[in-house]
């Protein structure tokens, strides 16, 4: 069956084209879900529209009694101008497909008109979510998770193109591929005043600069030394002029870990020594922390079955240390085994050179045949 995919190849990179053209930002996408809801009402598949937000499930069930795979796709765009020169640039200002989401949507699209056409040859059920809003936190796949599209699912499996990885490869990680990506927000309050009165003042430079050091102290002296992560403060914004001790201060960061006992412990030791060190000095603070998407950690035996699909199609794979980057695609996997994967995207003679999220992002066009092949390889391996 996956070689009927090759047939529409030509018709998936159409449908990569028309979403490229016409981006929708997380959750509020009108007319992407409405095309796929079209589509699949075309091909006589049963789906369910609105699903958890914009979201639309499919399911297509083969000739016998078996077990159901989930085949996850997003489709949402980001808030960037699109500044190719290509025939399909994005048409609506400001938004763009900048991280290939339009080109996951056209592969599980391409597997919906083939399962739905070839249901004599395989049994149980292909469910396809698609996914609104996964660029923007809370994301929706909690959403869909809360409506219940994983009811009667056995496990699920995604993918994702990569700018990084050479088209014709594929890139997989056991256990942790993608990070918990958090961020923070502190606001000392101390006490202003003369810079040559120093004695009348608390001054919260003083206390921030001893947070940033002491900070750093997390990760060495606090996490297990076999355990990654990160604590970076990348803004320290404080001050007027140079002969004046400000009231405030306030610092930004990002905590990047894999393990939740991890992110657990650095949060409260975040805590202890702001408390620590602002009571020394009698200000305040006050600490914001937001917890971004949980890390994407795939399920050993999911992960095997994954890898030798891709082999059988005569893929190059590599094993790939962890990104640090953030992925909703962790909700599922919370909830059901699986595995997510990345797809090579990347081509120099195509241009196709730029990271994701970059205005100049573009995909080798022949990774949607591939990610279709590999998720439509995945599953007929599963329900066998
Ligand atoms: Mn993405």
């Amino acid at each position: 069956m996956i070689e009927h995919l090759k047939q529409i190849e030509q018709e998936m990179i159409q449908i990569r084209r028309h979403f490229h053209k016409n981006p929708e930002l997380a959750f509020k996408e009108e007319n992407t879900p409405k095309y796929i809801s079209e589509y699949l009402t075309k091909l006589g598949v049963e789906h369910e529209a609105n699903f958890g937000g914009n979201g639309v499930v499919a399911k297509i069930k083969g000739s016998g009694e078996g077990k159901t795979i989930a085949l996850r796709a997003d489709f949402d765009a980001l808030p960037i101008q699109d500044e190719k020169d290509v025939a399909y640039r994005s048409e609506i200002p400001g938004v763009m497909h900048a991280c290939g989401h339009d080109a996951h949507t056209a592969a599980l699209l391409g597997i919906a008109n083939i399962a739905s056409k070839n249901r004599d040859e395989f049994n149980g059920e292909i469910r396809l979510i698609f996914q609104h809003a996964e660029e923007l936190s809370p994301g929706g796949a909690i959403s869909m998770l809360k409506a219940g599209c994983l009811e009667g699912v056995d496990a699920i499996f995604g993918v994702h193109v990569a700018s990084d990885v050479p088209t014709g490869m594929a890139s997989y990680g056991y256990g942790p591929v993608m990070a918990n990506a958090d961020d923070f927000t502190i606001e000392i309050n101390g006490k202003g005043g003369h810079a040559a009165t120093p004695q009348l003042t608390i001054d919260p430079i003083i206390i921030g600069s001893s947070i940033v050091q002491s900070f750093q102290q997390i990760v060495s002296r606090r996490v297990d030394p076999l355990e990654p992560a990160v604590i970076s403060i990348c803004k320290f914004i404080s001050g007027t002029a140079f002969n004046i001790i400000p009231d405030s201060c306030l610092l930004e960061g990002t905590v990047r870990t894999y393990s939740e006992e991890v992110q657990e412990i650095i949060i409260n030791e975040m805590d202890q020594i702001l408390k620590a060190e602002c009571e020394k000095f009698g200000a305040t603070y006050k600490l914001r922390y937001g917890k971004g998407y949980p890390a994407v950690i795939n399920h050993d035996a999911e992960t095997t079955l994954f890898k030798e699909v891709l082999e059988k199609q005569s893929k190059k794979i590599e094993v790939k240390p962890p990104k640090m980057g953030g992925e909703d695609f962790s909700y599922y996997l919370k909830e059901r085994p699986g595995a997510f994967f990345f797809i090579g995207a990347r081509n120099e003679a195509k241009n196709a050179i730029y990271p994701h999220h970059h205005p100049k992002f573009d995909i080798d066009e022949d990774a949607i045949l591939h990610c279709a092949e590999a998720l439509l390889g995945v599953a007929l391996a599963y329900l066998r």
